[in-house]
């Protein structure tokens, strides 16, 4: 068990469930954030624990951290690509330069290290479900490129740290993931489809709503985080959840859970929007004994639940 985690992005989506999961097992946190596509209110509940510290600051800078710092979890970067498309060269810093900075500070603190990677490393792929020895149908200059290759420089950053200098180091590509504290406005499928539904406003369906996605609950993403951070496995590790649906079916299921009067409208779908994506996860389960343990029904129930509460708020962006 790691008693000084150090979280970047960790005003995160991800990032603050990361913070909330290490805190409640004991450890120290140190949460890195610039705030550009994190929020101050996923943290907020936990300034009053002084095993927690929140710092301001981008993580492409060179990095300082008093004190010994025992694992870094690296979730710093735009991952909507509603929010990597408007800032492609932010998203190619911070999973360049900042992966450079943060593994860097392992090193300097022998500290183990994880990286969030992502499914977006297999592009638009070729291979269904996605396996780990997948490389993937990337163009490099479209313009998902800044995340996927930004992404994919990471990982090979990550084992290049791993192979050269010794560090613990581990890659979990993260599949679609949802749940409380997703912000409603960063232009993802499910928080679109959720606001729009509970503000009877029709449902935005991209395409022809034929393409695929599997979507993982947040808990079960960090349950199997923080399995892989305790393994000695450098190599990369799928995480998601293989339960796959249409896009369109997803827009009913949202309709008819809400009990929304909403209609579905069609707009253009996205350059380079992946037709297809779900993972395979034999590795993550003989590696790790972990499953999703968290369906679409209850997930959906609890992100509702947090979406209903908070569809008024203005500062929740
Ligand atoms: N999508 C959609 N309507 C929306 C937002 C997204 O139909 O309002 C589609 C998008 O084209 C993609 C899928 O939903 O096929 C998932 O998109 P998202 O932005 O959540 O992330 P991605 O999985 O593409 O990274």
């Amino acid at each position: 068990m790691p008693d000084r985690v150090l979280i970047t992005g960790g005003a995160g989506f991800i990032g603050s469930h990361l913070c909330a999961r290490f805190l409640d097992e004991g450890c120290e946190v140190i949460c890195i954030d610039n705030l550009s596509t994190g929020n101050l209110a996923n943290i907020s509940r936990f300034f009053s624990d002084r095993r927690f510290s929140f710092v301001k600051y981008n993580v492409t800078q060179y990095l300082h951290v008093d004190g010994e710092v025992d694992l870094i979890l690296h979730f710093a970067s735009p991952a909507s690509p509603t929010d990597y498309l408007e800032m492609p060269i932010q998203t190619l810093k911070v999973g360049s330069l900042g992966t450079h900075k943060a593994l860097g500070l392992a090193k300097s603190k022998k500290a183990r290290f994880l990286l969030a990677s992502t499914s977006e490393i297999y592009g638009d792929p070729l291979v269904h479900p996605q396996k780990e020895s997948y490389f993937g149908n990337v163009n490099p200059v479209g313009l998902r490129g800044v995340y996927d290759e930004a992404k994919r420089f990471a990982e090979a950053l990550v084992m290049a740290y791993h192979r050269n200098h010794g560090i613990h180091t581990h890659i979990a590509r993260i599949f679609n993931t949802y749940g409380p504290f997703m912000r409603m406005d960063d232009g993802r499928v499910l928080p679109n489809f959720i606001t729009q539904a509970l503000r009877g406003e029709p449902l935005t369906v991209y395409g022809d709503g034929t393409q695929t996605r599997s979507f993982c609950y947040i808990d079960d993403l960090v349950e199997g985080l923080y399995r892989l951070c305790q393994s000695d496995y450098a190599y990369p590790v799928n995480i998601g959840n293989p339960e796959e649906i249409t896009i369109i079916d997803l827009a009913r299921e949202i309709i008819s859970r809400t009990g929304s009067r909403s209609e579905i409208e069609f707009r253009e779908l996205p350059a380079g929007d992946p037709l297809v994506r779900r993972p395979d996860i034999t590795v993550a389960t003989n590696l790790l004994n972990w499953i999703p343990a968290v369906g679409r029904q209850m997930g959906l129930n609890r992100t509702l639940e947090y979406f209903e509460q908070h569809i008024d708020d203005v500062t929740n962006n």
